[in-house]
């Protein structure tokens, strides 16, 4: 069994979040959608526009992002969009909190790992506390929105 050099999975950490970058997925704008909101983070000028449109069962069936910035907030962005379609609210507040577990440095278990996705690449970052804010960028976007939507319908 040949035993994987740290910096071989640098590597490939790096090309998919290249990969997001430069083909960024479910990227542009939904008309009225039901929940948006717009991230900005001022250590480095990221901002992240998020739209997302709910089915009658309350799960998101439509989801996209435009912005501006760093690889790293970008990259999360198109991750994002790709795991929290199909999911319920809540479900999406669960990837949320599995993201900055970790970026805390949580080590996840392999049923977790399945869950996360491309995410897994963004853990590179863990070691630079301003990337890490980069990477959070769109899932606080995200956690700001969906709370916003729920004032909004509450009475
Ligand atoms: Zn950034």
């Amino acid at each position: 069994m040949q035993e994987m050099h740290p910096a071989h999975l640098d590597d490939l950490y790096q090309e998919v979040i290249l990969d997001h970058y430069r083909n960024p997925r479910n990227h542009g704008e939904i008309p009225n959608p039901h929940v948006s909101s717009r991230g900005f983070n001022p250590f480095c000028g990221d901002e992240v526009f998020l739209g997302l449109n709910l089915d009658a069962n309350q799960k998101i069936e439509s989801v996209a992002f435009h912005g501006q910035g760093c690889s790293i907030s970008q990259a999360s962005a198109s991750i994002l969009t790709t795991l929290v379609k199909n999911k319920s609210l809540p479900e999406a507040e669960d990837l949320s909190q599995l993201l900055r577990e970790l970026l805390r440095g949580k080590e996840l278990s392999d049923d977790e790992l399945d869950q996360i996705g491309d995410m897994e690449a963004l853990q590179g970052v863990r070691q630079f506390p301003i990337r890490v804010k980069c990477a959070l960028l769109p899932w606080a976007t995200l956690d700001d929105g969906i709370a916003d939507y729920r004032s909004n319908i509450s009475p």
